[in-house]
């Protein structure tokens, strides 16, 4: 049985374990999420195919905080001011990628921008400063499926398929984090989450797009 407490031995055998190209589980405030390094294809694949994800939708990545945030992407104001204001926190933020940044191409499934989060729990945070390594970071469940909230329900999605399950307690807010894109002219909410949108909206002195809007501010974009 994969699921071990999340004591300070545990998360570093886990961080051990991610620089070896392995897969993991571990709670964060959202959800649990199914973490590897987000540097190593290889090991990215191992998450795609342990979801059964296609390889079309791609993958949140957990930083620590916005400074490594902006190694990995292009932060600008608005993003700076929603990081400020919600980091860490239950509130991802689709970015314009750095080419120069060894990513492992599979994690933005081709797309020239990346989905980061600086989550606010302690075992997450704990396992990021000690790989010293983005993880990638989707849920821990099946594709299609709910996203699991503790550790028992993690081994019933995905068994041990994970090389350990830390178990850290229910996470804390029980639904995934909201989705902001900030890569074209108008900040666009790609999915509604633990935090709420007139949240982010204070922030940036405006409201979202309704969808049928939103979805044409995205097709304008497009050549
Ligand atoms: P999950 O981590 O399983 O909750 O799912 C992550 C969500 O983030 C999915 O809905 C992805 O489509 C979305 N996502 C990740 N990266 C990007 C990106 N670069 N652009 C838009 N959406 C993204
Ligand atoms: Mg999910």
């Amino acid at each position: 049985m994969p699921i071990v407490p999340a004591t300070p031995e545990a998360i570093a055998a886990a961080a051990e374990a991610l620089r070896g190209g392995e897969i993991i589980a571990f709670p964060t405030d959202t959800v649990y999420g199914l973490g590897t390094n987000a540097l190593d294809a290889d090991a990215v694949a191992k998450v795609f195919a342990a979801k059964g994800r296609p390889s079309a939708n791609p993958l949140i990545v957990l930083v620590p905080d916005l400074d490594k945030a902006g190694e990995l992407a292009e932060v600008g104001a608005a993003a700076r001011e929603l990081a400020e204001a919600f980091w860490p926190g239950a509130l991802t933020l689709v970015l314009p990628r750095r080419p120069d940044y060894p990513l492992a191409a599979p994690v933005s499934a081709g797309l020239d921008t990346i989905a980061v989060r600086a989550p606010d729990h302690k075992v997450a945070l704990a396992l990021l400063a000690r790989s010293e390594l983005p993880i990638v970071a989707p849920s821990a469940n099946r594709s299609g499926r709910p996203s699991p909230k503790t550790a028992a329900e993690v081994e019933t999605e995905l068994g041990d398929r994970p090389v350990m399950i830390l178990d850290g307690g229910p996470s804390p807010l029980g639904r995934e984090s909201t989705i902001v894109s900030l890569v074209g002219r108008t900040p666009l909410l790609l999915r509604q989450g633990a935090l709420p949108r007139e949240a982010i909206e204070d922030v940036l002195g405006r409201r979202f797009a309704e969808p049928s809007e939103a979805k044409a501010a995205t097709a304008e974009r497009r050549p």
